[in-house]
């Protein structure tokens, strides 16, 4: 479905995303965190999407790596992906981990997963016994799949935090991860896999190019809304743009890692203007751009021009903590 048709919906859409954005500025006057100000407008939308965070690999300011909450009226349900300081961002939003019925991994860059172990240690101080999934892609040449990864956390034999074995033990009325891997390594043959998470929420992980790293888009459906997480991917990423043209998703988050011009990862991420032609042929009711870099974030008005070229919707600039209701 989409919201282009509607107008008021849209407006109050823009409102939010605005409110937001202004909120993420250095409160002056208030000690109310901007994840707890996008918070607020998560928790009363129907269906939310928060930026817990907006940046990339390098550590530049105050943002986050890389990690996005959906809610579900007025509680989150799904994580994805876990970048390091998402950590205080979740914190700052009042987030539980028992809320959560789903943490999906799109790759297992740092910038991505190195927050998973934070999210989990937290909550082992919660009490509850639903299983909890875990979906991520399945090994490649030089990365674990996410069963792996979780065996490296937090394995009884040889995990860094085997303290925190119950995740895969289960008892002491821990949760135990359910994890689901999902094929990913050829990204032009690997099928994609829908994984109903509750009634009103399901995924559908899209294999995509990142170089030679194994990634998962994510088409997350939320009640009746349709939002896509692009992940990191490259503008090689054909079954991914064959597979949603013209979906018309509700929202299409992708990521500003890269500037328009010679010299950068292209092989790894979209320039400005592949974001474009991807929105274009997914036409998204709204563009969020995130996973922000220095690189990049300092030439928004070159990078919002290279998208403009191809895409006439809304596109909007995320912060940590921003929220979009739909
Ligand atoms: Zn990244
Ligand atoms: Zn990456």
């Amino acid at each position: 479905m989409t919201l282009k048709d509607n107008v008021s919906a849209r407006a109050a859409i823009l409102a939010c995303v605005v409110a937001a954005a202004c909120n993420s500025a250095p409160a002056a006057t208030s000690d109310v965190s901007p994840a707890a100000q996008g918070a607020d407008i998560c928790r009363a939308a129907e269906v939310g999407v928060q930026v817990l965070g907006s940046g990339g690999p390098i550590a530049e300011g105050s943002r986050a790596g890389t990690s996005y909450a959906v809610w579900i009226d007025g509680r989150v349900r799904l994580l994805i992906d876990a970048g390091p300081g998402s950590f205080i961002r979740f914190g700052e939003a009042g987030l539980k981990v028992s809320d959560l019925k789903a943490i999906a991994l799109s790759h297992f860059h740092a910038d991505h997963s190195a927050g998973l172990a934070g999210i989990l240690n937290s909550g082992s101080f919660e009490a509850s016994v639903e299983p909890l999934l875990l979906i991520g892609p399945a090994a490649g040449t030089a990365f674990p799949g996410a069963g792996g990864f979780v065996s490296a956390l937090v394995n009884r034999d040889g995990g860094a935090w085997s303290y925190l074995a119950g995740y895969i033990e289960g008892g002491d009325g821990r949760r135990v991860l359910d994890v689901r891997e999902i094929p990913a390594q050829d990204a032009a043959s690997a099928p994609t896999v829908r994984t109903e998470i509750a009634q009103d929420l399901s995924v559908v992980a899209i294999p995509v190019r990142h170089g030679e790293v194994p990634s998962l888009a994510f088409l997350v459906t939320a009640k009746d809304r349709d939002i896509v997480f692009a992940s990191d991917q490259s503008a090689f990423s054909d079954g991914f743009e064959r597979l949603l043209r013209d979906h018309k998703p509700d929202l299409l988050i992708a990521h500003h890692a890269i500037p328009e011009g010679e010299g950068q990862p292209i092989g790894l991420h979209r320039p400005p203007t592949e974001i474009g032609r991807m929105a274009a042929n997914i036409a998204p009711g709204m563009l969020l751009l995130s996973h922000h870099m220095d690189r990049s974030f300092s030439r928004v008005p070159e990078s919002l021009a290279a998208i403009e070229a191809h895409f006439d919707g809304p596109t909007m600039i995320a912060a940590d903590g921003t929220c979009v209701g739909l």
